[in-house]
């Protein structure tokens, strides 16, 4: 269902009014997780100025250690809809398991399944069986077959919404967090017609690197980005190094409206 043949044009899905696909861009930003309410509303604010269509925050963090901040759950989804009821950013937020997937069908827009979570088959099952818009991140060490397959685990349930997500793969470079895998857009929509967003922030793991990676992701044909964009990135709880400042992210949405309007 996910491959070309079954529709030759690209598909166009609709997060509560936000199109993403063929020829729409989703400009997906916000901090790695949600902090308080005044950060979260402070972003979502700061972003959809800058002309973001959709805000990102986990309230479920997938971290390595199980001593790092693991996100605020419950009290976090709260303050999502507390800043999409501010804003009126649609919310994409990270599933990690199905024990909270009804509280997810009812107050998310778009729900993540994260990239340590791709071939969590029992999970992708259910979320088939949803009618919810599904990011679906690639997993770390994972081929872009293997990604498709993922997807098709959710559409097979009957959900045609997914969105893939490119986020870096691991390779013998250690210097970027992971390597950001450039030719998956292209394969990809040769592939499939579903969308593509590009995630800077994670396969750089610098937020230096977010605003050239960024570039090459549209100039390569991306349907979308999600970007981490922090208020104090200094102090941030999650991936403070590799979010970006409000300002930066006001400037690079100028520089990529440049490269989409060229090609
Ligand atoms: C995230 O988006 O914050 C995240 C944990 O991403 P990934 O699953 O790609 O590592
Ligand atoms: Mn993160």
């Amino acid at each position: 269902r996910a491959n070309r043949m079954f529709k030759p044009h690209d598909s166009i899905i609709d997060v509560n009014g936000v199109k993403i696909g063929g020829g729409h861009f989703g400009l997906i930003a916000g901090p790695c997780s949600v902090e308080s309410e005044d950060q979260i509303i402070g972003i979502a604010q700061a972003v959809k100025k800058s002309g973001a269509n959709m805000l990102r925050g986990g309230a479920f963090k997938p971290r390595t250690s199980p001593y790092s901040f693991q996100g605020l759950k419950d009290e976090g989804l709260d303050l999502l809809l507390k800043a999409k009821k501010e804003t009126g950013l649609p919310i994409v937020t990270e599933i990690m398991s199905t024990e909270y997937l009804e509280r997810f069908v009812e107050d998310v827009d778009v729900i993540q399944v994260g990239a340590r979570n791709m071939q969590n088959f029992e999970l992708l099952k259910e979320l088939g069986r949803t009618k919810k818009t599904i990011l679906l991140k690639r997993g770390l060490s994972a081929t872009i077959e293997e990604l498709l397959m993922s997807a098709e685990y959710i559409m097979a349930g009957g959900n045609e919404d997914v969105i893939l997500c490119e986020r870096g793969i691991r390779t013998f470079e250690t210097y970027t967090r992971n390597t950001l895998d450039i030719s998956a857009i292209p394969v990809i929509k040769k592939l499939s017609h579903l969308p593509v967003v590009i995630d800077p922030s994670h396969s750089a793991g610098k937020w230096w690197l977010v605003e050239p990676l960024s570039k090459a992701a549209v100039a390569a044909g991306a349907d979308g980005l999600i970007i981490e964009v922090h208020n104090d990135p200094e102090n941030a709880l999650c991936d403070g190094q590799q979010s970006i400042k409000p300002s930066k992210f006001d400037k690079l949405v100028d520089d990529i409206r440049l490269i989409a309007q060229a090609m």
